[in-house]
């Protein structure tokens, strides 16, 4: 009888399974269409100096506009996006639709834009960059890429060179989720990062976990030591964004400043003086 129960058990474990798999390659096959579905946009979340209590910079964030599933998270697509190779055109339409939009905004705030791990060692990336820049008429010193450990994991040196060709069009380069990857202390001494966030998971316990605030202080530290800007991202918390700021963090980002947000609901923020209709058939011109 026990024998038949662990049996029952395995089997339907199994098929629980066979269930997120599939479900996995469902999203993966409709993952493939959704480019030339026009399925994807873009949120804006800003990015705030605290010296002078303004916004500097908006980081840009993927979002999937599923016919079914609604919006579907980042979190839940991108690693699929990184297994079949499609992060390469994602990333891409990601980076051209950035600058475009942010080139059409009247006031000249950064705009941060994640790079995957297959971007980054990826042949091309560094001329993706430059002819983005050409095509949209956005000044490089207002891109910011933001990569993270993994992708200097992989190969260090391919890495450090692409991070240098990068930087030496002028745009400047974040080293995002500071602290959850390996490594870490040598990777900002080799690379000439103009910024270092510090991951989410830090921050959101910062005032009443004592680890994490230990983290997070020795990270600051570090960095000012370093001359690195450091930003703290996730601040939710007002406890949180006063511990940062005693600890001499200046720059934050997080839902206690702002959410991340479509282009049609920040457009009187940003200064937009142009329809999102005129904005998307231009980049369709040009990519096409
Ligand atoms: P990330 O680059 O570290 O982005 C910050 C994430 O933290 C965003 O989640 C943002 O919405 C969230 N966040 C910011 N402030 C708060 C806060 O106060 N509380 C909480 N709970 N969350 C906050 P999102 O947009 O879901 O993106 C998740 C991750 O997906 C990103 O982490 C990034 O690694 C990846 N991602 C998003 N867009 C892209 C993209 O265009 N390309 C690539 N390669 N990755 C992307
Ligand atoms: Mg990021
Ligand atoms: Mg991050
Ligand atoms: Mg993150």
């Amino acid at each position: 009888r026990a024998k038949r129960a662990v049996t029952d058990k395995v089997c339907y474990y199994d098929r629980s399974m066979d269930e997120g798999r599939r479900e996995r390659s469902a999203l993966a096959m409709e993952l493939r269409h959704a480019l030339e579905r026009d399925e994807f946009e873009l949120y804006y979340q800003p990015q705030l100096d605290m010296k002078t209590g303004e916004v500097t910079a908006y980081e840009a964030l993927l979002r999937w506009h599923h016919r079914e599933r609604g919006i579907v998270a980042p979190e839940e697509f991108i690693p699929i996006a990184e297994e079949n190779g499609l992060i390469i055109p994602i990333g891409e339409w990601v980076l051209k639709t950035a600058c475009a939009e942010v080139a059409g905004w009247r006031k000249p705030y950064k705009i941060a834009v994640n790079i995957a791990a297959a971007q980054l060692v990826q042949a091309d990336l560094t001329k993706v960059v430059h002819e983005t820049l050409l095509s949209t008429g956005l000044a490089a010193s207002r891109l910011e890429l933001e990569i993270t450990e993994a992708s200097i994991i992989e190969d260090r040196d391919r890495a450090l060179h692409v991070v240098r060709q990068l930087k030496a069009l002028g745009v400047t380069i974040a080293m995002d989720d500071y602290g959850v990857g390996y490594s870490s202390l040598s990777t900002l001494q080799i690379f000439p990062f103009d910024r270092v966030k510090i991951d989410r998971s830090f921050v959101e316990d910062v005032s009443n976990d004592s680890a994490a605030a230990a983290i997070v202080r020795a990270t600051i530290l570090l960095a000012n030591d370093l001359r690195i800007p450091v930003l703290a991202e996730g601040v939710e918390k007002r406890e949180s964004f006063e511990f940062l700021r005693a600890e001499g963090c200046t720059e934050m980002q997080g839902f206690l400043f702002g959410r991340p947000l479509p282009l049609s609901e920040i457009a009187s923020l940003v200064g937009r003086n142009e329809a999102p209709g005129n904005m998307r058939s231009e980049l369709q011109r040009s990519s096409a």
